[in-house]
């Protein structure tokens, strides 16, 4: 396997490895001692046991997409998944074995073009399934289909002591827990994913849009807020506010991604919300024929590699007034390409939830990414980050950690019962430390709380 060790690296190879995928410009200064990038689940456990060796910590990337760059840390070695990319299928029970690496659309492609499924993974093209799992994962229509880990059976992971094991609900059970929702504060190394699919259909898969001006912004969201109650099962609702230059103005999308088998029953879940729509659109289409590979183009479009982001988030409480509270965060998104979006929770927020380190929910989940690339425009950025998270902060219930970029204090992950279990789990598996402490500071924090 092949170590770059920092002291005696190449300055050039040393930082490629250090920066290999790294989504987010605005980086911290952190610098891995070693840097591996194992393609077998036997060069992780080699990986792990020279981290025990030379006494460093482990830091892992599967994307490289986490926005505060979790995988970099001084003093430690990076485990880059980079080039270890398996997927396994078995049709016949409609489950997949995928290592950490792969991404949502590498996984996605494989299984439509050869087996007529999908995994819910996440909207970008980019994201690792590492990161995106273990942190809850919010994928295609989790309003309806769930969280994202929810598919997840069990994992292959290898412990801090370098030891293979399987987590399930039947084995090593309190790991299987953690592994669904802990993120970062995860304690080992996941090597394989065992993941449920769902069956997919271009013929019965369906988008609709309608853009708004900003004057039409409360009859907009609050239409889409009424809707979303009796809306079919297999769509998922967005509403997303940016700066549209071509019409010099902040303006509103409502946008509805059907996933059906057939043109009939997508045009059946559609026509509703198009009879129901709100006068008044920029532009508009309906049940237009659509699939998976064009909305990762577009997600990819939205959300440009190069560039620096800050994020943050919030569930909004069920009976906030929602369109009072989120209107300044969506109507203010500085030209350029920020924005702000809202997504449908519900009926999913209002299930029973499996037993699992993932806990916070409501009806309306919110986000705000600032995107630009010139540092200067750093300070610009975080002040409106801040100034309009700050008005929704009385009226949330919780934070995602996906979207999250581990600024804020106060922030809370999980419920704090979640919180208190996931501290004992970390303490048993991980008692050393050994990996990169990210979910100290995070578990530490909500309990200071
Ligand atoms: C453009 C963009 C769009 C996004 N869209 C969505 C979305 O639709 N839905 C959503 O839920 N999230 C979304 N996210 C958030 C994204 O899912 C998280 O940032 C996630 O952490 C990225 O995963 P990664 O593997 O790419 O990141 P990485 O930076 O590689 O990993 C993040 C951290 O996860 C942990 N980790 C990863 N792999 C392992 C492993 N094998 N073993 C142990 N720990 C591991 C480590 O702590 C690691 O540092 C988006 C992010 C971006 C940048």
């Amino acid at each position: 396997m092949h170590i770059i060790w920092r002291e005696s690296a190449n300055v050039l190879a040393y930082e490629a490895g250090r920066l290999s995928r790294v989504f987010n410009q605005r980086c911290p200064s952190q610098f891995p001692l070693a840097i591996v990038k194992p393609t077998t689940e036997s060069e992780v456990i080699k990986a792990v046991n020279l981290a025990l060796q030379h006494n460093l910590r482990i830091a892992i990337r599967a994307g490289g997409h986490s926005f505060p760059v979790w995988s970099l840390h001084d003093h430690s070695i990076l485990i880059d998944f980079g080039d270890f990319k398996v997927v396994e299928v078995d049709e016949r029970s409609r489950t997949a074995k995928v290592s950490p690496g792969v991404t949502s659309k590498e996984l996605n492609d494989l299984l439509i073009e050869k087996h007529g499924m999908m995994f819910a993974g996440g909207h970008c093209p980019d994201v690792g399934l590492g990161g995106f799992l273990l942190q809850g994962g919010m994928g295609w229509n989790c309003r309806n289909w769930g969280w994202a880990c929810e598919s997840v059976d069990a994992l292959e992971v290898i412990t801090t002591q370098g030891e293979s094991i399987i987590c399930s609900s039947q084995q090593n059970s309190d790991l299987y827990w953690a592994a669904r929702g802990a993120g970062p504060a995860f304690p080992g190394v996941v090597s394989k994913f065992h993941l449920k699919l769902r069956p997919y259909s271009n013929s019965g898969f369906r988008t609709s849009g309608y853009i708004y001006p900003c004057a039409l912004y409360k009859q907009a969201f609050s239409w889409a807020l009424r809707i979303t109650p009796t809306l079919d099962n297999d769509t998922e609702i967005t509403v997303c506010t940016r700066y549209a230059q071509a019409h010099s103005q902040v303006c509103l999308s409502v946008h509805f991604v059907c996933a059906k088998t057939t043109p009939e029953e997508a045009e059946a879940a559609l026509r509703p919300v198009h009879e129901t729509r709100p006068p008044g659109t920029l532009s508009e289409w309906y049940c237009r024929e659509d699939n998976l590979g064009n909305l990762y183009e577009k997600q990819a479009k939205a959300n440009p590699k190069g560039h620096r982001y800050r994020t943050d988030n919030a569930y909004v409480q069920n009976d906030a007034d929602v369109v009072a509270v989120l209107e300044e965060a969506f109507l203010t998104p500085p030209p350029g390409k920020s924005f702000a979006f809202w997504s449908a929770m519900t009926p999913w927020s209002r299930r029973e939830l499996p037993d699992m380190a993932l806990s916070m929910r409501s009806d309306h989940y919110f986000a705000i990414y600032a995107v630009w690339d010139d540092a200067r425009d750093d300070e610009l950025h975080h002040s409106w980050v801040q100034k309009v998270m700050r008005q929704i902060e009385n009226h949330s219930v919780g934070t995602y950690l996906g979207d999250s970029d581990l600024q804020k204090e106060n922030a809370r992950y999980w419920t704090n019962t979640n919180t208190t279990r996931l501290v004992e789990i970390c303490e048993k598996w991980d008692p050393e430390g050994l990996m990169c402490r990210y979910q100290a500071s995070c578990t530490e924090l909500q309990l200071r709380n």
